[in-house]
């Protein structure tokens, strides 16, 4: 009896919008213990919008702005998008860029009329040792607003903060996985402050900040130290060792190509809450097996 089940579950999962691309991975979902979730893009929107440019003294905001964007028009991170839809509102016209390079889970570079032009984590400022507007930034940061720093050659001539929405989708997740005895926890690359903003308001108790992609990985199989069965849940091509890395890797449809591709179980529709439809169809499909 048990393929036919198997395949009544694959029909339910299609119709549900879950693509199974490991069925021995979409078994276990059952038993997990812990679901690890990314922030951006996977419990908020992902819909950055600009809310504050500051410019260092003797800079114009256009300039920031300018010079930032020239260098987020080749990444495909959301707060590029965010970005850039601010440089259009300002009608601005963006110089031409050489030597582009993207720093994963720390910011980009290029060369923009013959100067080096950075857009980075505080974590990058913090450990160049590069001087800040601390207030300014603390302030932005409690807001829940994640801060950009944009650096010429060795100078920082300023920062761009951008706030993104919470999911209402994430925070019914989290609540029903908390009624299923299975805990919620939340991994980012952006900053300590924004992050417990976004976990105070979806009740989520755990959170790792400013965590690298590499080190995403190393999230995830510390808490399978602890003995718990781990769902991660991503988009990010900075959370593809850590979809790997997990007993169960689910991605999120809309997401990068590499974050699908390693992923066990595609969620198509983009919704975190589907996550919940995984664990109980898992649950369906193989309690009835044994
Ligand atoms: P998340 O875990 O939220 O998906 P990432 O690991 O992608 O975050 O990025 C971590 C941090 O690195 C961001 O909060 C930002 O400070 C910086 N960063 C990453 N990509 C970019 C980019 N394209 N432009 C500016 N900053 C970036
Ligand atoms: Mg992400």
């Amino acid at each position: 009896a048990a393929p036919l089940v198997v395949s009544v579950s694959t029909a339910l999962s299609a119709k549900r919008g879950l693509l199974i691309r490991n069925r021995t991975q979409f078994e276990e979902a059952r038993k997990l213990d812990a679901v690890i979730f990314d922030k951006t893009g996977t419990l908020t929107q992902g819909n950055f919008g600009v809310t504050d440019v500051m410019a260092s003294t003797g800079i114009s905001e256009e300039e920031v702005l300018r010079l930032a964007g020239a260098i987020e028009q080749s990444s495909q991170h959301p707060l590029a998008r965010g970005i850039l839809t601010e440089v259009q509102r300002r009608k601005l016209d963006l110089p031409s860029v050489a030597g582009f390079g993207s720093m994963t889970g720390i910011g980009l570079e290029g060369t923009v009329e013959g100067k080096q032009v950075r857009v980075v984590s505080p974590r990058y400022v913090r450990d160049k040792q590069l001087e800040i507007d601390e207030v300014t930034f603390e302030d932005l940061s409690e807001e829940g607003k994640t801060v950009v720093f944009v650096l010429k050659d060795t100078e920082l001539i300023g920062m761009i903060a951008l706030a993104d929405l919470v999911r209402e989708e994430a925070k019914k997740t989290v609540q029903e996985l908390k009624e299923k005895g299975i805990q919620s926890i939340m991994l980012t690359g952006d900053n300590q402050k924004v992050a417990s903003w976004v976990a105070a308001q979806l009740e989520i108790d755990q959170v790792y900040a400013e965590v690298l992609p590499d080190d995403k990985s190393r999230q995830v199989r510390q808490v399978q130290a602890e003995g718990k069965k781990v769902g991660m849940v991503g988009d990010g091509i900075n959370d593809a060792p850590a979809l790997a890395q997990a007993d169960v890797g689910i991605a999120i449809g809309s997401g990068t190509d590499v974050a699908v591709e390693t992923a066990d179980i595609v969620l198509v529709k983009s919704n975190p809450k589907d996550v919940l439809s995984v664990i109980e169809l898992s649950q369906k499909t193989y309690n009835k097996m044994i």
